[in-house]
């Protein structure tokens, strides 16, 4: 081929593409990250509803996805909806936990950092991931475009549109078996599990030694007889981890879906070597365990499913992977416990704070009644949507309810995210109680079957 030919090929490309850059770009850049009020007020103009798409529920506000001509109509309308950025796709952001004084603050050091309300802030660093440029003491959650809730505007609240838990589950029935199953849990048990997990030296999500505590997990429910499947994820673009999902299949409704879980997963100010991470999170990990050895041989109407997630300390990559999927597949969850961070206790005796979002508040309240009868246990109920930073959120996002079980909230662990995150600084009678109560909300929830 000449040298004049090939420029004019060069030209003929040229002039080609051109046009398909200038019409593909607008598709681009014509959405915004907002920050939109719930309750919006009476200029709302309600045709738009269908056009934001939701991307996670905060106490007063929701973040949203919206073209720019909606979001102009509501700038022209007055309505209070503050733009966090412009052109959010191909971006990482990230929900920062942020409840301390100064941490919103400190966290503009690292990056881009905006407030969101007086709990979370939004950050982002270009392509970096958050667990590996901020400090340890972050609680971070990725924000992910996958999913889109979409909203409907009642009682002058914009609120989510779907439901996707089935059926609401009957009402607390006290069934002579759950103070004998709530009286098999253990300490020696419980104990034994955290210590066997702080053994592991970290369990830091991508490290080796995190994937090897994920087959003792799954070896352990694979003995109980229970069913039991590695689900493995991609996450922070290479990485990857696994959640351990063990299933005892219900007789009456098996399609109907109860969940206890926790993550294993654990950092650290030297994650990647040490990470013992025994009340974050061996100790809901021990918890999940324990349920599922005293559960295992008990038939149930509803099927459990007992979960260890992965790279939660990340920015809760396994949780989303799985309620997403589960989302996808059509998977019917009545309620979800997770519990994360359930043996430190500063005073006895120690009260449990429970988080829920509105969806969720019947299973707050079950788990007051479970702690009157089969406690005592004390449950602090905070409803409160801003809390994301644990594995029941991406539930949330799914449309399921679902519930955090926490020890004392702004934490009092001074371990916290720290190599002396040890076994020796836990209080293991709370830890005990508080596996009796989320037990006999499970076993509530799934209904054990007394006459076989
Ligand atoms: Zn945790």
């Amino acid at each position: 081929m000449n040298p004049r030919r090939i420029s004019y090929w060069k030209i003929a490309i040229f002039l080609c593409v051109l046009p398909a850059l200038f019409y593909s770009t607008p598709q681009f850049s014509d959405t915004a990250l907002v920050k939109l009020d719930k309750r919006p007020g009476d200029n709302f103009p309600k045709g738009i509803v269908r056009g934001i798409k939701g991307l996670e529920e905060l106490r007063q506000f929701w973040i949203a996805e919206m073209d720019v001509e909606a979001l102009s109509t509501l700038t022209r309308k007055g309505i209070p909806c503050h733009v966090l950025d412009r052109n959010p796709y191909g971006k990482k952001y990230f929900i920062v936990s942020t409840p301390e004084p100064g941490q919103a603050k400190l966290l503009e050091k690292y990056g881009g950092a905006v407030p969101l309300d007086d709990q979370n802030c939004l950050f982002w660093s270009g392509a970096d991931e958050a667990r590996e440029i901020l400090p340890a003491e972050f609680e971070i959650e990725r924000l992910s475009f996958e999913n889109h809730i979409s909203l409907k505007l009642e009682s002058g609240i914009l609120q989510a549109r779907f439901s996707a838990g089935g059926q609401f589950p009957r009402a607390p029935f006290v069934n002579p078996l759950l103070p004998v199953l709530a009286g098999q849990v253990a300490k020696a048990n419980l104990s034994s599990n955290i210590l066997s997990l702080q053994s592991f030296q970290t369990r830091y999500a991508s490290t080796e030694n995190c994937e090897a505590a994920g087959t003792f997990l799954y070896n352990f429910f694979a003995h109980l007889g229970l069913h039991c499947e590695y689900e493995p994820f991609t996450f922070a673009t290479t990485r990857t981890s696994r959640n351990i999902v063990a299933t005892l299949l219900g007789k009456t409704h098996p399609l109907r879906v109860i969940i206890i879980c926790a993550h294993y997963d654990s950092t650290s100010n030297q994650p990647t070597t040490l990470a013992p991470g025994a009340d974050d999170n061996a100790s809901g990990t021990a918890a999940v365990m324990e349920i599922a050895r005293v559960l295992a041989n008990t038939s149930f109407d509803y099927t459990i499913k007992f979960i260890c997630f992965s790279a939660e300390e990340w920015g809760l990559y396994g949780s989303k992977y799985y309620a997403q999927a589960a989302k996808g597949r059509h998977e019917m969850i009545i309620g979800v416990v997770n519990l994360d961070m359930i043996a430190y206790a500063d005073l006895m005796p120690e009260d449990l704070n429970v988080f829920v979002n509105q969806t969720s508040e019947w299973l707050a309240n079950r788990n007051i009644i479970m702690g009157k009868l089969y406690g005592p246990l004390d449950i602090l109920k905070a409803l409160n949507s801003s809390m994301r930073s644990s594995d029941h959120a991406p539930f949330w996002d799914q449309g399921y309810s679902a519930m955090l079980g926490i020890e004392d909230y702004g934490l009092k662990n001074p371990y916290y995210h720290k190599t002396a995150d040890t076994f020796d600084t836990l209080n293991m009678d709370f830890a005990t109680s508080v596996t009796k109560i989320a037990l006999t909300v499970v076993a509530d929830l799934a209904q054990p079957i007394t006459w076989r």
